[in-house]
């Protein structure tokens, strides 16, 4: 199984994942790139799977649906685009020889889903899409749900197997490790994976996909509970770490840092 992200407006990426013959593809705000890319692979559309309801992830889907007949599924609780398969927790999304887990994980919207597949059809390590949840090094903005779900989100994330590919669905990655130099300066992955990121970015490569085991190591919103990323966030905002916890103080920090 081949898996590609393609790039979309300033730094979303749709991701694809197809067997040479038949494809999926997630959250395809555009359906331009993903006619594209099925054309250049060669490959049938065969469904297409949506995480929360933002246009830049939901904009394609209904001209992908009427050129390619490809079945839609998205999350059960958020406005949509008609026809779909909603789903929940626990449903299971079955699509080329492949089974999607779906988790819900609410705190970007109060409807996000994220699918997670560790079929051996795969013949590779486990997928997961998260949409706008868990970013390379950072995490989603709280539109529509609490620091607490957020937190108990990511937290399920988490806990996935570690060798998972993290494909988030946009490229914040070099921002995010910025931000998280400054929350967690002595974090030797950190500083490594950075320069790694800066060089990919300079030959115009995807940052993406990430893995569980990176991001435990690097990304800030997975670690509030270290006692470095504590004592930042309390340099931050001390008030606001007893209020609402490290995890929100960190969260109100970054939607604030430049
Ligand atoms: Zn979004
Ligand atoms: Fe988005």
């Amino acid at each position: 199984m081949k898996l590609i992200p393609l790039p979309a407006f300033d730094d979303n990426y749709i991701w694809m994942l197809h067997d040479g013959q038949e494809a999926i593809v997630v959250d395809p705000g555009d359906a331009q790139p993903v006619l594209k890319a099925l054309q250049h692979e060669g490959v049938q559309l065969k469904a297409i799977l949506v995480t929360h309801h933002h246009t830049d992830h939901t904009g394609g889907v209904d001209s992908l649906r009427q050129t390619t007949g490809a079945q839609v599924y998205g999350p059960a609780h958020e406005p949509m685009p008609e026809p779909l398969k909603r789903l929940v927790e626990g449903d299971m999304v079955s699509v080329l020889g492949l089974a999607f887990r779906v988790l819900d994980v609410p705190g970007h919207t109060a409807g996000h889903i994220a699918y997670f597949c560790d079929s051996a059809a795969l013949a590779g390590d486990p997928v997961l899409f998260c949409g706008d949840t868990l970013f390379s090094g950072g995490c989603g903005r709280l539109f529509e749900g609490t620091p607490a779900q957020m937190l108990a989100s990511l937290e399920r994330l988490s806990a996935l197997p570690g060798s998972t590919r993290v494909c988030c669905a946009h490229e914040y990655t070099l921002g995010n490790l910025k931000f998280a130099l400054e929350v967690d300066p002595d974090n030797p992955q950190l500083a490594a994976h950075r320069a790694h990121c800066l060089d990919l970015r300079a030959k115009g490569l995807a940052t993406l996909p990430s893995t569980i085991t990176l991001e435990n190591q690097i990304n800030p919103f997975l670690r509030s509970r270290h006692p470095c990323v504590m004592a930042s966030a309390r340099t931050f905002d001390a008030k606001g770490v007893s209020q609402t916890g490290v995890f929100a103080t960190l969260r109100q920090w970054k939607n604030h840092y430049r």
